[in-house]
């Protein structure tokens, strides 16, 4: 099914190359949906359209009900609202891929993590390929300023942004789980980017980060977190660009938030995935090309030091400017 030919991305690193993708698609877009105040009535007109295009994609669930709801981004529906999780089950079936947000919105415990992933098998079918980290869970993995190497940047993010510890990697916490995402999760997110096409950011993706032990592969995705800035990171001029770039695009972004009003998907998205569907890419769930990435990597699976320096400035730049996450 793969095309074995190659193709070299127009990249800073130009060390490496990329296969093409299945079927001879020219790029490979997908979404990753952060759950956040997620409903079903909110998200159901969204899915129900990406549906109707043809595009599958990624979409992360809570299983427990939240602990803390006076933080907004805690709210949203989970695993146990019954017509929700009908829902999900719907859009797994539609081939859509469900992936972890944390056991909850808000803290939890080792166990409560290790029995919401048992929860996530059982009803899912699968345990999840792909987890990402909530706002200022205790439980997040190597967040905050734990997602930087260079000392310098890691104090300056900790001058501007959260100081709060994360301790999901951290063996003598409560909130340890890390052995046992090695354990089941594949694919992690550390840094979202203003930019259509992350191989132009960086062309490894995913890999390992050895400092990192716990996550067995990272990768980066594309900032549309909100209704507008997704509706301006697919513009038809970064479309054209995506496909004219053969690169890959995986939107992070949050369908529960303002995509819908009375149940109407917003207009200009509607529009933005139409264009989309329309263009001759490779649309699947996020670990499916993340798989394709991997298997057909020809550079190494590890970043130099210098290459990880020059993320972790390029991402801390970006979020001084843009806020990104
Ligand atoms: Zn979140």
């Amino acid at each position: 099914m793969t095309n074995s030919s190659k193709i070299t991305p127009p990249s800073k690193w130009p060390d490496q190359v990329v296969p093409l993708y299945p079927d001879g698609k020219k790029f490979a877009f997908s979404i990753i949906d952060d759950t956040d105040e997620a409903t079903l009535e909110n998200i159901r007109p969204v899915y129900d359209f990406l549906h109707s295009l043809g595009l599958r994609t990624t979409k992360t669930v809570w299983v427990l009900p939240a602990v803390d709801t006076d933080a907004r981004p805690n709210r949203g529906y989970t695993l146990e609202d019954t017509d929700y999780l009908e829902y999900i089950l719907k859009l797994n079936k539609w081939g859509f891929e469900i992936a972890f947000h944390g056991a909850r919105g808000g803290d939890s415990t080792r166990q409560e993590i290790i029995n919401s992933l048992e929860i996530f098998n059982d009803t899912i079918g699968y345990y999840p390929r792909i987890h990402i980290n909530h706002f200022i869970n205790r439980d997040n993995l190597y967040w905050g300023a734990d997602k930087l190497d260079c000392l310098p940047l890691k104090l300056l993010y900790r001058l501007f942004y959260d100081r709060k510890k994360y301790s999901g990697h951290k063996p003598d916490s409560e909130y340890f789980w890390g052995d046992i995402a090695k354990k089941h999760i594949e694919y992690s997110v550390n840094f979202s980017f203003h930019n259509i096409n992350i191989l132009t950011i960086n062309p490894a993706i995913p890999y390992h980060d050895p400092r990192r032990k716990y996550v067995n592969l990272w990768f980066h995705t594309s900032d549309g977190g909100s209704v507008t800035s997704f509706n301006n990171l697919l513009s038809e001029d970064n479309l054209d660009r995506l496909e004219r770039e053969n690169g890959v695009c995986i939107v992070y972004t949050h369908f529960g938030k303002q995509f819908c009003k009375n149940g109407e998907l917003n207009q200009m998205t509607k529009e933005r995935l139409q264009d989309l569907a329309l263009r001759d890419g490779w649309f699947v769930p996020a670990s499916e090309i993340l798989d394709h990435l991997n298997r057909n990597r020809t550079g190494p699976i590890e970043l130099s030091n210098l290459k990880r320096i020059l993320l972790e400035l390029k991402w801390l730049i970006e979020k001084i400017i843009h806020g990104s996450s």
